[in-house]
């Protein structure tokens, strides 16, 4: 695999809030009522403050312990009142967070399954792997508790300001002073903080990237002994992770004694402001209570609003790596046009995996109907890249592999699968039954008579009805285990069920356990029969059963013709079955 990764793309800021706006808008029922409910519980909220004002009024005046009584009892109900109402002002807010973020998954699942293979794979699983788990938990945070937590804080800071210059208009005047500190730390914390989030995100990235790398090349890790070299690369983006995560601190740590001294400002200035006025006969005791007990009622929710727009933040992160993936071009442009025939045919293909460097110097391979074509040639020489072309997994850089004189990118996936598939040594098996993972094969569906029908092709019908469960088994991780054989059998079955014209074997059958190989060769050729056959031979005795063989050597089709006939020319061919016959 290659060992540049390309990151996948992240989406930009106006892309975020274009998405947030068009959720939102979904749900407008929902969010109204959110929002309705909010209003509602602040509300009650406020009677505290003026009660308890007019209660220090009250006091200072002389009063009856009756009256205190009743206002402490207006009080209690006004409490209840805002405990009920914040309980239904939650609930609708969670039922509105979980559909959205039940849309969200959903649209990043679609987006996932939708990128090109060509792009997960040199993007590596590890970025793609930390946006579907770590991304995909912190935007679930947010939009579950950080947003409607906001939404709240925000409402609850407008009522109470309300409240809080209703007692009297100077009130405003120490909430003013409270402003530049807030302001300044804001902006100087907002402007650094995304992209410090970013970088902290990019490196968790970077570390999966490292050790899935590792794991999955184990063998290879440890056949060259290259394990303190990848030691001591992961070790190098633990360090990056750990600076990112420190530069973070660092602005939290300047950030949060700011705010705090920016919301205590206000109180002390609204109690000697107040009491200022009080001596000198401007207002009553009562109101300068109430305001103060307002203005205090003020640094909870702010402080909420400012340290959620940090959550926010990271959410608006996440969801900006979410989104990216959709941004990736597809790689597939699908045309419109029918194939006229199964004539499959690579013209002067170039192809590049890494911009300017060409692993196929302009192939053509016009593939007859019915054919088979074995395609022999040194390792490295683009034999599994062309075969990935021929089946359509990349398109070519330029040039043209048709079918029928369709561009095989040019077919919607459905379609493509139904001319030709390429048969590789990775199948896998999937958690679910055993009809599951047949009927996938067959997007417009299977009836059990086609799936049984398949299984008897590739000679696994036995096994299967031995089993407890029959087709209703369950197989895969955590199910039952299926062997080597076994899996490979249901992979042949697949491609029963899918029944495209052509076939384009990779070393599909070279790992097998020998002694199943038999076996599973018969199977393999239940499935090949009728079909076109391109065969990336690693073994020369299935080119010599080939109706062509195709020499491939330096990213280009050096010798082609039947297996006399390259014999006869004494080219490389002829040099490999030399070599080959030499041997046995
Ligand atoms: P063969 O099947 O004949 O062994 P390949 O098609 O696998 O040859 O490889 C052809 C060339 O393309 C090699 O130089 C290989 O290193 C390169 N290559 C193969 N896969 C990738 C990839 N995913 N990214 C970058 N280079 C690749």
């Amino acid at each position: 695999m290659s060992a540049v990764s390309t990151k996948l793309p992240v989406a930009d800021t106006r892309a975020v809030r274009r998405y947030a706006g068009t959720l939102a808008r979904q749900h407008p029922r929902l969010l109204w009522s959110a929002v309705a409910l909010h209003v509602l519980a602040a509300l009650t909220g406020l009677a505290a403050p003026r009660l308890l004002g007019d209660l220090v009024q009250a006091v200072q005046g002389g009063t009856t312990v009756g009256h205190v009584d009743r206002i402490m009892l207006v009080l209690a109900g006004f409490l209840v009142a805002q405990t009920v109402l914040t309980r239904y002002a939650r609930y609708v807010s969670q039922v509105l967070g979980e559909q959205v973020l039940a849309e969200l998954r959903e649209d990043f699942v679609g987006n996932t399954l939708a990128l090109p293979v060509g792009v997960v794979e040199s993007a590596g699983s590890g970025d793609l792997l930390t946006r579907t788990s770590r991304d995909v938990d912190q935007l679930g945070w947010s939009v579950r508790m950080a947003l409607p937590e906001w939404t709240i804080a925000v409402i609850t800071a407008i009522v109470t300001f309300v409240a809080a210059i209703s007692v009297g208009w100077w009130v405003a005047l120490p909430c003013l002073l409270g402003v530049p500190p807030l302001v300044i730390g804001l902006r100087w914390y907002l402007r650094r903080a995304k992209d410090g989030y970013l970088r902290e995100s990019a490196s968790y990235s970077a570390i999966n990237a490292t050790l899935t790398e590792t794991v999955e090349g184990a063998r290879t890790v440890e056949a060259l002994g290259i394990g303190d070299e990848r030691v001591r690369a992961i070790d190098a983006d633990i360090e990056e992770s750990f600076a990112a995560e420190r530069y973070t601190l660092y602005l939290r740590t300047v950030f949060f004694p700011n705010m705090e001294i920016a919301y205590l400002i206000p109180t002390v200035a609204t109690l000697l402001f107040g009491g200022w006025l009080h001596l000198h006969g401007h207002a009553s005791l009562g109101d300068v209570t109430a305001a103060t007990l307002y203005v205090q009622m003020l640094i909870d929710p702010v402080d909420r609003i400012v340290s959620i727009l940090d959550e926010l933040q990271m959410g608006a992160a996440s969801l900006a790596r979410l989104l990216g993936v959709a941004q990736v071009p597809d790689d597939r442009a699908v045309s419109g046009e029918t194939p006229r025939g199964e004539q499959i045919e690579a013209d002067d293909v170039r192809f590049s995996y890494v911009d300017g460097r060409d692993v196929l110097h302009g192939v053509d391979l016009a593939v007859g109907v019915g054919e088979r074509i074995a395609m022999v040639g040194p390792s490295g020489a683009g034999k599994s890249t062309l075969g990935r072309l021929l089946a359509g997994i990349h398109p070519p850089r330029t040039g043209a592999v048709t079918v029928g004189g369709v561009g095989l990118t040019e077919l919607p996936l459905d379609d493509l699968r139904g001319h030709v598939a390429l048969v590789t040594q990775e199948h896998h098996v999937f958690v679910g039954t055993l009809r599951e993972n047949l009927a996938l094969a067959a997007p417009s569906g299977a009836s059990d008579d086609d799936i049984r029908g398949a299984l008897a092709a590739v000679d696994a019908l036995d096994w299967v009805d031995a089993l407890p469960g029959g087709l209703d088994e369950v197989v895969g991780s955590g199910g039952r285990a299926l062997t080597a054989a076994q899996s490979q059998q249901i992979a042949l079955a697949r491609l029963v069920l899918a029944d495209p014209h052509t076939l384009v074997l990779d070393e599909a059958t070279s790992l097998i356990d020998p002694r199943a190989a038999r076996h599973l060769e018969r199977s393999l050729a239940a499935v090949l029969h009728g079909r076109t056959v391109i065969a990336i031979a690693h073994r020369l005795f299935s080119a010599h059963d080939a109706d062509r063989v195709a020499v491939c050597e330096d990213g280009r089709i050096t010798e082609l013709g039947t297996h006399d006939e390259l014999v006869a020319a004494g080219g490389s061919y002829a040099a490999l079955w030399d070599s080959w016959n030499g041997k046995h």
